[in-house]
This record gives structure tokens, sequence and C-alpha cells, in this order.
């Protein structure tokens, strides 16, 4: 098998033809490297019977015969005539990124600079007048239920970019976001009653997207490099069917880089130890990766929180990436979730699910008769962001620009715990991406300890409210009823540092007052 093309030679070719000089000899090598590739497995034995009754909707099939003969004279499709849609014309103002601003600069008081920014227009015939390939009356149109063809083909470009899928059939479908796609992923694999794996501390929409499908979580033990590969091959090899009272599960829910709530990030050899159990055990993966883009430099300590490392070139960028479980998968087990909402604005509601061609399959028929498509807005805008102003390689450097400013926010965050935080009764690990911070504490040293964890954690949750801090107990994300600690999630995401600051001195100040210190 010719070895496919590393991260490193990505960055060297361009895909697209909006995309800069630095990324194009790769075209013609991810061609051929395609072709040898291996095709996905068929994992289908994984659908659930709802997944597997699914049909193909009639109305979409209509639409096949009139691209066969173009002087078919439709009167099939109900669609609204787009000169009677009250929209003419939507502008948007985007940055105009540079790497280089990542080092000076693109932000000022929370607000882009004036000289950064540029006017996009879309009109209902911008088609017709040359300026883009999907104009207003297409996007304000009924749409496939993939998502907008020429916004879909940007998208697979960039994961063939930065994840450059090892199997061949491998195809991306649109979806409103991650919410909406790890709901849409759980009912296309879960049967009632089936048991899935998670970690032990999960984002409560995961727990609450399960609950309704009776599907059983079971939570994996965590460190700092997030879900431990020790104890979820234990627990494989240990299932007992009968005093489980089902069979191993055939499912792994994962976010593998700035977890939520942990802030852990899996090493390269810790995704692999957990792929491969997946591989052995037969279980599909769910890589829920929206922090993916918020790797960050090291943090120094007592170093200016603004002074933040900005690889050279784009190339140096993703070379500085983990690679993604997505990336390692040879057989098309993973499915992986893509948003939009941490690199760009959770209001567009919009992302994308890549996998292997039959599960694509499945989520196209399950779009078509629930989100369709994300909404024509947002993807109209983010089609002339991405692919009219930026191309492949300027956003990249929009997400360099972006990583700078939230390490700097997280190095803010961090210096303020140094300060204030008694590091005689807790702890926490410096997290190198996502948003969050999570701080363990002992609650061993509790004058009150045989209240009960929760009772601690309960205590200084509200003794924090008191203060004027509001940070989230551990309790509000964990699988098992049982406690192990007493954890509290901080986020650096939104807040300004002078903010930051003084919400970690008023909780230094809980902490020393509730333990007598
Ligand atoms: N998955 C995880 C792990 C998250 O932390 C979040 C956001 O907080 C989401 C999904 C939701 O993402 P989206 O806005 O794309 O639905």
């Amino acid at each position: 098998m010719v070895p496919p093309p590393h991260n490193a030679d990505i960055e060297t070719a361009e895909i697209s033809d909006s995309s800069p000089a630095a990324i194009k000899p790769v075209v013609a090598a991810i061609e051929s490297h395609t072709e040898s590739k291996p095709e996905a497995l068929d994992l289908s034995h994984h659908l659930s019977i709802e997944s597997v009754i699914r049909q193909k909707s009639l109305l979409k099939v209509s639409s096949s015969y009139l691209a066969r003969d173009p002087e078919l004279l439709s009167l099939a499709a109900g669609l609204p005539s787009p000169s009677l849609f009250p929209i003419e014309k939507i502008t948007a103002t985007v940055p105009i990124a540079k790497h280089e601003s990542a080092r000076n600069g693109l932000w000022k008081n929370d607000g882009l600079l004036p000289d950064t920014r540029r006017e996009l227009q879309k009109e209902k015939d911008s088609n017709l007048k040359g300026q883009s390939d999907y104009d207003l009356s297409g996007a304000l149109q009924y749409e496939q239920g993939t998502g907008a063809k020429q916004l879909l083909k940007f998208l697979k470009e960039h994961t063939e970019i930065v994840h450059n899928p090892q199997y061949r059939d491998w195809d991306c479908i649109m979806s409103g976001g991650n919410t909406h796609a790890m709901e849409t992923v759980f009912r296309m694999l879960i049967n009632p009653g089936d048991y899935i794996i998670v970690e032990e501390f999960v984002f409560p929409e995961t727990a609450e997207g399960l609950k309704p499908l009776r599907a059983k979580m079971i939570g994996i033990e965590m460190d700092e490099e997030g879900m431990r590969s020790d104890s979820l091959r234990q627990l494989l090899e240990a299932w007992d069917e009968t005093a489980r009272g089902g069979k191993r599960p055939g499912v792994l829910y994962v976010v593998p880089t700035g977890q939520n709530p942990t802030g852990a990030t899996m090493s390269v050899q810790r995704r692999k130890e957990i792929y491969n159990l997946c591989v052995m055990y037969d279980l599909i993966i769910i890589e829920d990766d929206p922090y993916y883009f918020l790797q960050m430099s090291d943090y120094v300590p007592g170093a200016d929180p603004t002074v933040v490392h900005v690889p050279k070139s784009n190339d140096e960028f993703l070379s500085t990436l983990l690679p993604s479980m997505l990336g390692i998968d040879t057989q098309g087990r993973v499915l992986r979730l893509d948003s939009f909402s941490k690199v760009a604005a959770p209001g567009l509601r919009c992302g994308w699910i890549t996998g292997s061609d039959r599960f694509i399959e499945r989520l196209l028929r399950h779009n078509e008769v629930g989100l369709q498509f994300p909404s024509g807005v947002s993807m109209a805008v983010l089609h002339s962001m991405l692919t009219e102003a930026w191309g492949q390689d300027g956003y990249l450097d929009w997400l360099v620009n972006l990583r700078a400013e939230y390490t700097s926010r997280r190095n803010a965050l961090l210096d303020a715990m140094d300060k204030y935080l008694p590091r005689e009764v807790c702890d926490w690990v410096v997290p190198s991406a996502g948003m969050f911070v999570w701080l363990h504490v002992d609650h061993t040293k509790h004058p009150r300890k045989d209240n009960g964890i929760e009772a601690v954690e309960m205590e200084l949750f509200e003794a924090g409210i008191d203060n004027k801090v509001l940070i989230l107990p551990g309790a509000w994300f964990k699988v098992s009823p049982e406690a192990r600690d007493v954890f509290f999630r901080a986020t650096f995401a939104s807040v300004s540092a002078e903010d930051m600051t003084l919400a970690v001195e008023r909780f230094g100040e809980v902490l020393r007052k509730s333990f007598g210190l």
C-alpha cells in the first residue's frame, strides 16, 4: 500500500481553486493515495432497527429525473418560486485573518479590529452575474439532505487536508451542529436497552440525548488524558452478558480533544489504544470533536499570558495537531462530528459528520425527514466566508488566530488559579485544548467530609454563588451516581481576564473559608 500523505505534505498542496499555493501539489497526491486506500468494512450490523427501516424520500427521487433529462418540464416538486422570496440580498462582514495577525492581534477589547474586515454579499442572482456558484436563490430554496453541495465540497477538502481519512469510501453530510449530529448518530446506532460506552464525565446534552433512547451509559474512568484505555480494556474483556443483562456495547462516544467538562486531551498513544480496542471488540466510535482546533501551545507559569507561540506557517500549524480518531481509522468505524459552534459561531447551527459511505447514506435518509439541511442563510454566510473570502488556507489562518486568542485566555485563568486557589486542598491539570479547566478538590480534607462528597461539593457551589462566583459542580456532568471526589468546571472562553481573575479570587476565598484554612 502506498503510504498516505502526512499532514505536513498536505500543507504543501492546494485542493480548491480558492486555496493558496501552499496547499496546491497535494490534490494529485491525495487522488492517487485515495485510489490505493482500502475500502471501509461493512459495519452495517451496527445499524439500529430505526435506521434500517428508513427509506429514500420519494420526493427527492423525483429530482433525479430532472438531472437525467434537462428538457423535462417539471410540475413535480413543490418548490416555492425564488422570485417570491422576500430576501433580496444578505451581507456579512467578516475578518480577513492573516497568519501574522495571530501575533499582532486580530481583536481589541473583544472586537475585531476595523482594518481586518471585509464585506461579503449574496444576491438572488449572484450565480447569473458570475459572482458565486451558490447564490441567494439557491440558499433560500429547498436543498438536498446532504446540505449545500458547494459548501460540502469545501468541508470535504478541509477534512482531507486536516484528517486525511485512511480508507477510500468516506463521505461527509452536513448537520445542525454536534448536538444534532450526536442525537442523529445515536439513533442510527442504538436500539432501546443497548449499552453505550462514554467517559466518566460527559457533556450533559450527551446524557440527555441518550436517556430517551433508553441507552444504558457506562462511564469509563478518566485521567489527565481522558478515557483510560486500561479501564476500557478491563470492561470489554470481562463483559458478562448474563450479569449485565445485555450484550457488549457496540458504540463508544468520546470527546478526544479538550473534553467537556474535564478539558482532557488524549495523547496519540491513548487514541491508538482506544481505537485498537474498538477494532478488537467491534465497536463504532463516535468522535465528538468541537474543540479540535483549540489545541494550544504550552502554558508557562508567570510568563505574560498574552504572549503565545504561533506556528510560523499553516503547514507547521497542521503538523502540531494531534491525529483525530478519524485520521487513525482504517476500517470506517469512526463517525466524526465537526461543528462550527466553537470555531465560528454556535448560532449558525451548522456542522458536518464524516464517516463511511454506508453510514452517511443512512444519515442522509434521517436528514431527509428531520433537519432536512442546515439553515440556508447560515450555509450562505459560511460559503461566502469560507470559499469566497478565505479559501482553505485563509480558514486555517483564522483557526491559528482563534487558537492564539483562546490560549491567552486560558493562560490568564491559570495565572489567576495559581495565585488565588489554595493548593493544599485542590489541584488541576493544565488543559492543552478546549475551553475548560477541571478543578479537583480533595474532600477528605474538608471538615464536613462525613456528610459525603456531594454534600461538600454542593456546599462549595452554593457558597460560591453567595460570594458571587458561578462555577459548575462535577455532579452535573458525571454518569455514575457515585462520586469519586469533588470537581468543578471553569471556563475561560468568554470572560474578560479581569473578570476571570476576580471570579477565581472569590472562589479561593470560598475554599479557604469552607476548609477553615
Ligand atoms: N459536544 C460537546 C462535547 C460540547 O462541549 C458541545 C458544546 O458545548 C457540543 C457538543 C455542542 O456543540 P454544537 O453547538 O455544535 O451543538
